[in-house]
């Protein structure tokens, strides 16, 4: 599945056989194409509340290649990131999620549910960022209180006062916003304590082995004493058993996400795959 196309991929883009920047203005080419030909599709993996009940999904783009399968966001976001690919990719994800929104909102029984986007930090500084937030959600229809953007921590190495300033607009339209990966970055408490976030993102390195690592329940415990000063939720990542959820809870967790709950499936397969350990219904 997604590993193995991803391992394909990188054979595919030998560096010995071609000069590493050919390869890139290759991989390039092709993602243009690949946007131009509509092969970008969204999987959603559920995120669930401390009943385990469902409140929404983290939607993760992945490439359906003609050839190469299923290639998943590692192989081609680091170097859409580098080049301007993630500026048209990015609104296309929005885009599909908001429209996904407008699904669930028509539906008995889903119209509560969330949807949480990743936003890269490229995307992020573009000046009209807000602009085009808001024009998404004003042609797609998507209700803004329903919508999460997932930053991480390397958007602070841009202008602080920038970033708050649009995050505060797109908070003030009913926007929320997720810090991802949290504690892997270099936040400045300081600047962290200026963010106007509604969530810390807990990195799954340090969930997964939180019943084994005193240090990694320390480092959680700690995190979320942050979220309760700094008035935020916590949300763990990567929970892959119920002890591991069972312990997070314990510590003080607000959310859940990971295999445990349901990996990222295409929407024809969400909230009916045969392993989903959430209950269904309105929260
Ligand atoms: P992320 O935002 O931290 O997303 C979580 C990643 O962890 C996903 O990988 C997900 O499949 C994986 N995961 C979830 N639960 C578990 C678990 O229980 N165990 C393990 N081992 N892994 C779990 P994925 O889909 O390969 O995405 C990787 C990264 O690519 C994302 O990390 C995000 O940074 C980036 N990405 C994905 N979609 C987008 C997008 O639309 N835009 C941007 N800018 N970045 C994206
Ligand atoms: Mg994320
Ligand atoms: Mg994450
Ligand atoms: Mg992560």
């Amino acid at each position: 599945e997604a590993k193995a196309a991803g391992r394909n991929c990188l054979r595919f883009f030998d560096p010995e056989m071609q000069s590493v920047v050919t390869a890139h203005a290759q991989l390039e080419e092709e993602l243009r194409q690949a946007l131009d030909l509509e092969e970008f599709r969204l999987f959603y993996q559920p995120q669930v509340d401390d009943a385990g009940r469902l409140t929404g999904a983290e939607a993760l783009v992945r490439w359906q290649h003609p050839q190469r399968g299923l290639v998943g966001p590692l192989e081609f976001i680091p170097l859409s990131e580098q080049t301007a690919i993630i500026l048209p990719l990015g609104r296309w994800v929005l885009e599909a999620a908001c429209k996904q929104l407008v699904a669930w909102a028509g539906v008995a029984g889903t119209a509560h549910l969330t949807v949480a986007v990743n936003v890269s930090a490229r995307q992020f500084r573009e000046r009209d960022f807000v602009a085009q937030v808001k024009a998404v959600l004003d042609k797609t229809g998507a209700k803004p209180q329903r919508l999460k953007l997932e930053l991480t921590e390397s958007i602070l190495l841009d202008d602080v006062e920038d970033v708050i300033t649009k995050m505060t607009q797109l908070r003030a339209h009913g926007v929320g916003f997720s810090l991802d990966d949290f504690g892997t970055g270099y936040s400045s408490l300081s600047y962290l304590r200026r963010l106007p976030l509604d969530q810390l993102k807990i990195d799954r390195s340090f969930v997964r082995d939180v019943l084994t690592n005193p240090h990694d329940a320390a480092i959680v415990r700690t995190i979320v004493g942050l979220g309760k000063n700094l008035d935020m939720k916590v949300i763990a990542e990567g929970v892959e058993t119920e002890v591991q959820w069972r312990f997070l809870q314990e510590l003080g967790c607000h959310a859940y996400q990971g295999y445990f709950f349901g990996r990222p499936v295409p929407i024809s397969e969400f909230g009916r795959a045969s392993d989903q350990r959430y209950a269904a219904g309105a929260a």
